[in-house]
């Protein structure tokens, strides 16, 4: 989500591989949000790229790339796959799904939340045995979703698997000011990575550049009742984020702040 400066710098430090699945969503077109998605394009076609990437952005974004591309004579090895960002779901997958919603910024820009489909549920192998449904084959069929017949009885993956198990959700605002309909929309997700600009003392500023306070994103992560927000986009006006996130954790305890090479691990729900 979003490429800054440098982009394709991080991504090798990170080993993220550049040949694997890839979706880039872009939240706005100011430069610290979108600039570095040239190099990283340019370094996976230098790494003869195959598979095509899907950038989820505003519509001015693919207007931009083509041209640039053109211009500066960029020639990729694989295809881009474009979706223009609205409201609502942008991107249906087996396993997942994105969703967009507008937020309040300078120029056209939108939030975006990453939601993991429900898993299926436990799988009891003993409920199984008892009702004589030998291991193998049909425990795998079970386990997919799908009846199988013993001795002529009908076995319901529901009588030998638990409840399903809902998948998890993260969310990202980009560039915002805090707004109610954010708060609905990211109601409930396990992480939410939040604009925190500037400090409970520059709220004017926050104002202003249509950005957040790091109180700000504290409040709206509490009403929304997230797991866990993360704090990022910090004014170089800081030489510490320290104040920032001892604001935060006023309102949200749960709160970290973001920095560059940060793993999370987020668990899985049961
Ligand atoms: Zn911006």
């Amino acid at each position: 989500m979003d490429c800054g400066e440098g982009m394709q710098r991080q991504f090798l430090s990170m080993g993220l591989g550049l040949n694997r699945k890839t979706t880039i969503a872009i939240t706005h077109l100011h430069g610290d949000h979108v600039i570095g998605i040239l190099g990283l394009l340019q370094t996976m076609a230098l790494s003869q790229r195959t598979l095509p990437v899907t950038i989820i952005g505003p519509s001015k974004l693919k207007d931009w790339l083509e041209f640039t591309f053109e211009t500066i004579g960029i020639g990729l090895t694989f295809d881009l796959n474009f979706i223009y960002a609205k409201e609502g779901i942008v991107l249906n997958e087996k396993e997942y799904s994105i969703k967009c919603i507008r937020t309040v910024h300078s120029t056209e820009s939108y939030g975006y939340l990453f939601a993991e489909k429900e898993r299926p549920g436990r799988f009891y192998p003993e409920k199984a045995l008892e009702l004589g449904v030998p291991e193998g084959r049909k425990w795998s069929i079970l386990q997919h979703g799908r009846p199988v017949f013993v001795r002529g009885k009908k076995i319901l993956p529901s009588m030998v698997m638990g409840k399903k198990r809902a998948g998890r959700k993260i969310g990202y605002s980009g560039d915002t000011r805090p707004a109610e309909r954010l708060v609905k929309f990211y109601t409930c997700s396990d992480v939410l990575i939040f604009d925190s600009t500037f400090s409970f003392k520059d709220r004017r500023r926050a104002e202003e550049r249509m950005h957040s306070t790091s109180y700000e994103a504290a409040l709206l992560a509490k009403r929304a009742r997230v797991g866990m927000l993360i704090l990022t986009h910090f004014s170089a006006r800081y030489r510490s984020v320290l104040p920032l996130l001892k604001e935060a954790r006023s309102i949200f305890p749960n709160t970290v702040a973001a920095k560059d090479g940060m793993v999370l691990e987020i668990p899985q729900k049961e």
